[in-house]
């Protein structure tokens, strides 16, 4: 039932661009309502293991996107304090089809936003969703210029802080996760090993991996603390606090962080896993649904799964109500799994003794997911 359906996505991040890709490509008729006035994403890496890469696959972009990636090889995690290797995971050798890709998101989101206009998606910028109602027969939207806007299918891809989701699945606020996040892009003066690097200590841990060339270190910091006031991606830190934060790691942990200028820091939010994905004929998809903590490295390549399933429910359905009910079934489980599985390893990473944690628990989970890709 896509072939020209009007449908309505709200953001064009990588989830509302994936999705907006897939359904056009099944003939529907697609507008992105974005808030921002450019399609962009943070300056940060996002690893994109098989399973994402399948999808983007198949929706004809990955050899853009590997064009502009690193191709990992292997995730070693180590004891942070003395940097001894803990447990290594060969990225080659998943038996998938497809590779596991370090990409700047920037690059992600650009080489989405290309295939996109593409496929004659249009992408309405400047234009913010502000109250969302389900009426007979579509969806209402006030926009943020006073607009009304009815709509006959609209996708929420509008991220954590969703307004789609209280209409949908009722009230409930994001919580801080306990976790905050440093970032840093750290350039080097030639090309590193196509590797992730995990230094687990407690209550923190480090994840480094090169971006691009390889010149560019994407090192990720988290660290728990009670409280949280900050809000977005934007908020600039000390060098030396984070630093500091990290002085007890071994060296070569300490070495990421020596020449940093440019530091975000920001705290890190979820909520459960939406019990309902619909609502009439509005739907929530990517982290609008499912929020995880990032230590399984799975919240984007949720999203473009989502993408994809959401086009393949509605292609085959009688009617939209009937595809997104047949897409949040085929998605609830896997996500519910994916968001557990990282919220076990937010404990096993911050405990003392890595060798004895269960910090394998990514691993295994790593495992299983590529071979389904
Ligand atoms: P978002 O990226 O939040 O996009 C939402 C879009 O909607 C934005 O463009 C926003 O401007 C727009 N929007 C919001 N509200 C409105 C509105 N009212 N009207 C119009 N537009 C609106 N995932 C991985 O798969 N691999 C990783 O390695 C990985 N690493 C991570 C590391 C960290 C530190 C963090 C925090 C996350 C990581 N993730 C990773 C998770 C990943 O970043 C997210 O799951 C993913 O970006 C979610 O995409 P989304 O499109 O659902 O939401």
């Amino acid at each position: 039932m896509l072939i020209g359906q009007d449908i309505t996505v709200i953001g064009a991040g990588i989830g509302g661009l994936t999705a907006a890709l897939a359904l056009a490509m099944r003939g529907a008729r697609v507008e992105v309502l974005e808030q921002a006035a450019e399609v962009t994403e943070v300056g940060a890496g996002i690893q994109v293991s098989p399973n994402g890469m399948a999808v983007l696959d198949a929706l004809g972009v990955a050899d853009a996107l590997i064009a502009r990636s690193v191709r990992g090889q292997k995730v070693t995690l180590r004891d942070g304090l003395t940097g001894k290797a803990v447990v290594e995971m060969d990225l080659t050798g998943l038996k998938a089809p497809q590779p596991w890709l370090f990409v700047h998101r920037a690059d992600l989101v650009d080489v989405l936003h290309a295939a996109c206009i593409g496929v004659g998606v249009e992408i309405r910028l400047n234009t913010g969703v502000e109250t969302l109602l389900p009426v007979d027969g579509g969806v209402q939207l006030e926009m943020a210029s006073g607009e009304t806007l009815t709509r006959p299918l609209v996708i929420a891809a509008d991220g954590v802080r969703s307004k789609a989701r209280a209409v949908v699945a009722g009230e409930e606020e994001p919580a801080f996760t306990g976790q905050t996040a440093w970032r840093v892009l750290v350039p080097q003066p030639e090309a590193v090993a196509p590797e992730v690097q995990v230094f687990l200590g407690p209550g923190r841990h480090m994840v480094a991996y090169p971006l691009r060339d390889g010149r560019t270190m994407n090192v990720v910091a988290v660290k728990e603390r009670d409280h949280w006031v900050g809000e977005g991606w934007t908020q600039q830190d000390y060098p030396e606090t984070l630093q500091a934060a990290f002085s007890d790691f071994a060296p070569e942990a300490q070495a990421l962080l020596a020449d940093i200028e440019e530091v975000y820091l920001w705290g890190l939010f979820k909520r459960p896993v939406a019990q309902v994905w619909s609502l009439g004929r509005l739907a929530l998809l990517g982290d609008a649904a499912h929020a995880t903590l990032p230590f399984l490295a799975q919240g984007a390549c949720m999203a473009i799964e989502d993408a994809w399933v959401l086009a393949d429910a509605l292609a085959n359905a009688a009617s939209p109500e009937t595809g997104l009910a047949a897409y949040e079934t085929r998605r609830i489980d896997r996500c519910r799994r994916i968001v557990a599985g990282a919220d076990t390893n937010a404990r096993a990473y911050h405990l003392g003794t890595p060798l004895r944690s269960g910090a394998l628990a990514a691993l295994k989970l790593g495992g299983k997911l590529a071979p389904k890709a």
